[in-house]
């Protein structure tokens, strides 16, 4: 289908991703690794290229939405998240925002750039203002130096702290810090003093996240064969870090901040915008190894390997780990399992007439079972069974097929 050259641009989410980190987290499940410097610059020159010639690149591609026109988009957030991004020299990185201006425009509002505190300096905080970011992720995690040494963090509290000073002075005061939840020795103590060091910083917002057991870190492997080397035997029960998640949620609600998804929390006005595109399933565009985009029809993929990246950007063709066309089916249970994560909810009746379907029995149960607030048309997790999240929303996935549907992926 031509797209109408006069309509107006929609707006976009682009995200860069930046693979490169100082050493290797115990608890980290992400495609990232410990590279040398010298392969900083040629991925940087191809994550330029790859944002200059996108279009050109999904039309080779055979993207859908791409094959004739591009689609009209302007770029409203960036975002550089890794991996550690803030390792890459500040003339990089402006670089790249150079190629995200030129590709999609100048007018993006929210320009993040994710950093971990030992890396902040004054000179590089005020080079990435300069640059164009307006916005630093900070991966805190904690505030407690042996929690910090027992994950392979190379940070410690006074790093933080330092950060944040640096940041302030450069004009970089919309600062949102990550805390982990559930730490090897993280005690009810030890995560009440992280949350008092945290808020003594008052930070414009915060994200908490409870630390993931899974196969893809070397914690989470050792926490399921066995084993004491990276501390999983110190590593708090799930109804412990049940325990922080609720304290988090009381002490942060008690200090005015808005719980405004899951795992994220605000001042008011300071939500982000950008991730909101990825719950509310707006277009974004993602570029450098791994990195995820979703053009409103088709999500795809990267691959992860930079090496291979930098080698397929060189030929002018994509790398892509994963492609499909969003059926009916799954972008419904995007929908919900998207939506339902902000707690201001959904508008089941909206979906449901979009999709065709009625989810009112299951709703139904789950709100009888106080496990969700149902009022009128909107659907909302409720606020204190949060720990319990995925379990509601698993119960509310359709599950099987609608009639008239089917699951594509190529
Ligand atoms: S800094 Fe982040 S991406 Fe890098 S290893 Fe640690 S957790 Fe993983």
């Amino acid at each position: 289908m031509r797209q109408d050259a006069t309509a107006p641009a929609r707006d976009l989410g682009v995200y860069v991703q930046v693979p490169f980190c100082q050493a290797k987290c115990t608890y980290c499940n992400f495609s990232t690794g410990v590279f040398p410097r010298k392969n900083f610059r040629p991925y940087v020159a191809s994550v330029c290229r790859e944002i200059g010639e996108h279009a050109s690149l999904y039309r080779a591609e055979g993207l859908a939405a791409w094959q004739q026109e591009p689609p009209p988009f302007a770029a409203d957030t960036v975002y550089v998240g890794g991996g550690t991004p803030s390792l890459l020299e500040p003339e990089d990185l402006g670089a790249i925002l150079e190629a995200v201006r030129s590709a999609f425009g100048g007018a993006a509002t929210e320009v993040t750039l994710e950093a971990d505190p030992e890396t902040v300096t004054e000179e590089k905080a005020g080079a990435w203002r300069e640059a164009g970011f307006n916005r630093i992720s900070l991966g805190a995690q904690s505030f407690a130096d042996p929690e910090l040494a027992g994950v392979g963090r190379r940070h410690r509290r006074a790093d933080i702290f330092a950060a944040a000073r640096h940041l302030s002075a450069a004009g970089l005061g919309n600062i949102s810090f990550d805390l982990i939840a559930g730490l090897p020795g993280q005690t009810a103590d030890s995560w009440s003093g992280s949350l008092d060091e945290l808020l003594s910083l008052v930070p414009a917002h915060i994200s908490i996240y409870l630390l993931e057991i899974d196969e893809g870190s070397r914690l989470g492997r050792e926490a399921l064969a066995g084993g004491r080397r990276y501390g999983a035997p110190a590593l708090p029960d799930d109804d412990a870090a049940a325990e922080y998640y609720d304290l988090a949620c009381a002490r942060l609600l008690d200090r005015g901040y808005e719980h405004y998804e899951i795992s994220n929390w605000a001042l008011p006005g300071f939500r982000s915008r950008h991730n909101r595109k990825y719950w509310r399933r707006e277009p974004y565009l993602g570029f450098g190894a791994g990195a995820h985009s979703f053009d409103g029809v088709e999500r795809w993929a990267n691959t992860h390997d930079p090496a291979v990246y930098v080698a397929a950007i060189g030929e002018r063709r994509l790398a892509l780990d994963e492609r499909g066309r969003v059926s009916k089916v799954q972008a419904l249970e995007e929908e919900l399992f998207l939506g339902l994560r902000m707690l201001d909810g959904i508008d089941l009746g909206e979906v449901e007439r979009r999709y065709g379907v009625d989810l009112s029995d299951r709703v139904r149960s789950l709100a009888e079972e106080g496990l969700v607030e149902w009022t009128g048309t909107t659907l909302r997790l409720a606020p204190a069974r949060l720990t319990v999240s995925n379990e509601v929303l698993v119960r509310l996935l359709p599950g099987e097929e609608m009639p008239g549907t089917s699951r594509a992926t190529v």
